[in-house]
Parts: structure tokens; sequence; C-alpha cells
């Protein structure tokens, strides 16, 4: 396969293990050890994805991440953060900064490299969302703006669509409610809509999916997230 992973780590051991590991799985690899180096890396070298290291010298992992999802070149590369906690990455994957998964410190070359080709399967299933995509009971033309349910079509407001359309494009990530509606109500939103108006929206969303109302899970005190198996 050859893809690119740019390695983000101050830590020359782990640069080494990683690109042994990644090399022997037929990766291609580039390496910087520090935030500047890295977005400036991901903007020459283009790779295919980022492993980024939490605690960096000068821009840390988060304020690296938060540019690297910003800039529309290096937007849609996916991030795996390395990090030493899990309440931290819990934290940052939640944040709407973007990264895709995360992987706990100290952790084992084969989980990593699992974690890789997860991520970046997925990817590629997501840039290539269809006309028409299937998921179980669940179709939506994307075209049209159709929903069906059970081969009969549902009724959704633009709003519900949209919002559906986004957890769907994140499958399997979590979305903060805030990350919903700056999302489908802009940032600039009236100060009566509320958090509170995304758990509306949801609820309704799933009255009218019925049976596949399931696919859309709540994360506590958070957000949603779209997981069905297909
Ligand atoms: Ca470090």
């Amino acid at each position: 396969m050859k893809e690119k992973i740019l390695i983000v780590e101050d830590e020359k051991d782990i640069v080494k293990m990683l690109e042994y590991n990644l090399k022997k799985e037929g990766f291609r690899t580039v390496s910087a050890s520090d935030g500047e180096d890295a977005l400036d890396l991901a903007n020459r070298e283009n790779p295919d994805l980022i492993l980024l290291d939490l605690m960096l010298p000068g821009i840390d992992g988060l304020e690296a991440c938060k540019e690297l999802k910003k800039e529309q070149k290096t937007a849609s590369i996916p991030i795996i953060m390395l990090t030493a906690k899990t309440q931290e990455a819990d934290k940052i994957v939640g944040l709407e900064l973007g990264a895709d998964d995360y992987v706990t410190k100290p952790f084992s070359p084969r989980e990593l490299i699992a974690r890789i080709k997860a991520v970046i399967r997925r990817g590629k299933e997501k840039e290539k969302l269809p006309e028409i995509l299937k998921i179980a009971d669940l179709t939506i033309d994307f075209s049209k703006i159709q929903v069906g349910v059970k081969e009969k079509l549902v009724e959704l407001t633009a709003k519900e669509f949209e919002l559906l359309k986004t957890l769907i494009k994140a499958r399997g990530r979590v979305l903060s409610r805030d990350y919903l509606l700056d999302t489908i109500w802009g940032f600039d939103h009236a100060i009566e809509i509320q958090t509170r108006t995304v758990d509306v929206h949801i609820r309704s969303l799933r009255k009218k999916l019925k049976v596949c109302a399931k696919y859309i899970v709540t994360v506590k005190n958070y957000g949603y997230r779209f997981e069905a198996e297909e």
C-alpha cells in the first residue's frame, strides 16, 4: 500500500520505533520533532495520515491539530493523537479538534498499526460518500435529499437531514453539541438557539428514523455519534 505517514514526536526512541514498524508494514514515513515542523511537513508532503504526539516543544499537539484542521490543504488528513493519559485522550477526540482517533502511551506497534489502517480505511470510505448510501435498513439519497427506512420514505426537515448527514460523514466519531450547532445552525446563530436545540432535533430525527434510531448514539453530557454495522 505505500501510504505516507507523518510522525510528529519529540522522543527520538519512539520515532525510531515507529519508523521501523511502519516501514515493515509497507508504509512510507516522514518525521517532525515539533509542532512547527509538523505543519510545514503536512503542507509539503501531503501525508495520508498524521501521528501526532500531544506533548511537543513549541506548538503542542492540540494546537497543531487545530491548525491542521483549519487549513483547507491539510484539513482532510486523518490524525491519530498519541497521548499519555486516557482522560486527556477522551477530551481530544471529543473536542471538535478533528482528531480521528487516539492511542495512549505506552502502546504496542501492532495496536497502533491496526488503528492506522482502520482510520485510513474509514477516511477512504468517507471520501467517496456515494449519491445513495445504504446502511442496513437506512437509505440516504444525498442528491435528492431523501431518507428511507426499510424502503419507506421518511419526511425530514432540512435541519434534520443536515444533522443526519453530518453525523454520517463523521461515522464512528463523537460530535459535540456545540460542534453540531455551529456546523448546522452556523456560527452566528441567534442567542436563543442553544445546544438544547440539537437535542430537540435529534429527538425528532430519531422518532422519524424508527428502527434506525439506534444508529444515533448519545454520548452523555457531550454529544452524538453515528454507529451502524453495515
Ligand atoms: Ca512528547
